[in-house]
């Protein structure tokens, strides 16, 4: 199948004209493919060359249309730093419609009803974080949207300093946000809620579908897919830094990537917002974030579920998922396969240990899916080599418990550790490259970012070390 073949089908537009606006993408001046997903394409079934494509530019720039496309934005409101925003919506973003359970998106394509004092516009610099991102998070088997094309163009786009716009293809299961149903809630459109929920049900949810108490099972799955993504996030050490509750995807997967950061040096509290002052979406508090989002989503659900009811579902599913998931990945990590009850209390101490060595925590894990016995393969990287030195005798006192041999041990840990991860100093020397019409490390780290635990020799450069001055910065939310 053929990109441009696709036929697309719009089943959001059946629901009341409420929840979107149609709008017509606003094409990008002089427009270029930077890069392209075979692996996104996947997944609508399109399995011949991107690149062959003729029509493929012009559809990613939004000036010829997919066969069945009818194009919107949609509606949604949500809470932004602990405050409801109001309507809020689609500004920038230009849906295409429906295949193969994937909706296709345009980020970056032009003004919609809901831009308020936005340009409609997505810069290159962002775009290609989001594009590498999506699929750097794919490869390491954390929910997420996709993206499956970066075009870039000669609009400028006004930010700090002018910049190129760009548009993104994003593909997604959903788009729907908490803040959808916050919607509709706040404007006391109750009707309105259900048929969301039905519609909810049907595209993320469908085995519920006829079930007794099917939307509270629903606010039970998003609870339970949430803390399964947060405790993926903070196993590989990712930080979002936008976390309001329009950026919670319905399904619980991973949207709307900003700022976001995977840590260089282990630090719990770093912040990756340059403009989050409090540190309310700190790496340590994801997890609170997430579960103070899905209170609000109860809240917004409540005029057709009993609050209660999903308090309790709350409380009983959130955080044994989060501890039970995260304890899991992080004994994988270890090369822990048996089980044993201090492996939580080993675990905890690691990190104390780490955030006090100086270490960068991806490197550590990787170095570390090698060790056997020689700890200076693990304390040459840290720079204050004594508080990881007594942690490593305990848990070369752990492994003896093991009955796998060292060799296995290590075939496993590397394949759960990666090798390559998306820092942003590497990022940033992507886009300075990208900015000067060098697009080849953009292809390389969509390479690395797909099958990060592969050794990839000759892109061993993708995976150097961070310069001090460089590490664990924060980012301008501007994009
Ligand atoms: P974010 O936190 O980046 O996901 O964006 C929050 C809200 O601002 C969403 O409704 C976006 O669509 C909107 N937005 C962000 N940037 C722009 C822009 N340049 N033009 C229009 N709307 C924007
Ligand atoms: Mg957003």
């Amino acid at each position: 199948m053929k990109f441009s073949n696709l036929k697309l089908s719009t089943p959001y537009l059946k629901l009341d004209s409420a929840f979107y606006t149609k709008v017509e993408p606003t094409p990008l001046d002089k427009p270029f493919v930077i890069s392209t997903s075979a692996s996104a394409a996947e997944l609508l079934g399109v399995d011949e060359d991107l690149n062959l494509d003729d029509a493929l530019l012009a559809i990613l720039n939004g000036s010829q249309k997919l066969e069945g496309s009818e194009t919107f934005a949609m509606c949604y409101s949500g809470h932004q730093f602990g405050h409801f925003a109001g309507r809020l919506g689609d500004g920038r973003a230009i849906n295409l419609g429906k295949v193969n359970g994937q909706n296709l998106q345009l980020k970056g394509a032009g003004l919609t009803e809901y831009s308020r004092q936005g340009d409609g516009r997505a810069v290159l610099r962002s775009s290609i974080r989001e594009y590498l991102v999506s699929e750097a998070m794919y490869g390491l088997g954390i929910e997420t949207t996709r993206a499956l094309a970066l075009i870039g163009s000669e609009t400028d786009v006004a930010r700090e300093r002018w910049e190129k716009g760009a548009i993104v293809l994003r593909l997604s299961p959903t788009w729907v946000r908490f803040g959808t149903f916050e919607y509709f809630t706040s404007t006391g459109e109750h009707t309105k809620l259900k048929d969301l929920a039905e519609y909810v049900i049907e595209e993320s949810f469908p085995h519920l579908k006829g079930q007794e108490n099917a939307y509270l099972k629903m606010y039970a799955e998003i609870v339970r897919n949430t803390a399964v993504t947060i405790a993926k996030w903070q196993s590989v050490g990712f930080n979002h830094g936008v976390m309001n509750t329009d950026n919670m995807s319905i399904d619980g997967r991973t949207i709307d990537y900003g700022p976001f950061a995977f840590l260089d040096d282990y630090k719990k509290e770093y912040i990756c917002n340059h403009t989050d002052r409090d540190g309310q979406y700190r790496f340590s508090n994801q997890p609170a974030t997430a579960r103070w989002n899905l209170e609000r989503l109860a809240v917004a659900l409540s005029p057709m579920i009993n609050y209660e009811l999903m308090d309790e579902i709350l409380d009983d599913v959130f955080r044994p998922t989060y501890e039970k998931v995260y304890n899991k990945i992080m004994c994988e990590k270890l090369g822990l396969k048996s089980e044993d009850k201090e492996d939580k209390t080993l675990i905890y101490e690691l990190l104390i240990s780490l955030e006090r060595a100086t270490v960068d925590y991806t490197l550590f894990f990787r170095k570390l899916s090698r060790f056997d016995e020689d700890k200076s393969v693990v304390l040459d990287i840290s720079i204050y080599r004594e508080f990881l030195d007594s942690w490593l005798d305990k848990y070369m006192l752990r492994l003896k418990s093991e009955t796998i041999s060292a060799n296995e041990r290590h075939e496993e840990m590397l394949k759960i550790n990666p090798k390559y991860i998306l820092k942003n100093f590497i990022l940033q020397e992507a886009i300075d490259k990208a900015n000067e019409d060098d697009f080849t490390m953009v292809n390389d780290l969509l390479k690395v970012a797909l099958s990060p635990y592969d050794e990839h020799e000759e892109l061993g450069y993708l995976c150097k070390i961070v310069p001090l001055e460089a590490k664990n910065n924060k980012l301008s939310c501007s994009s």
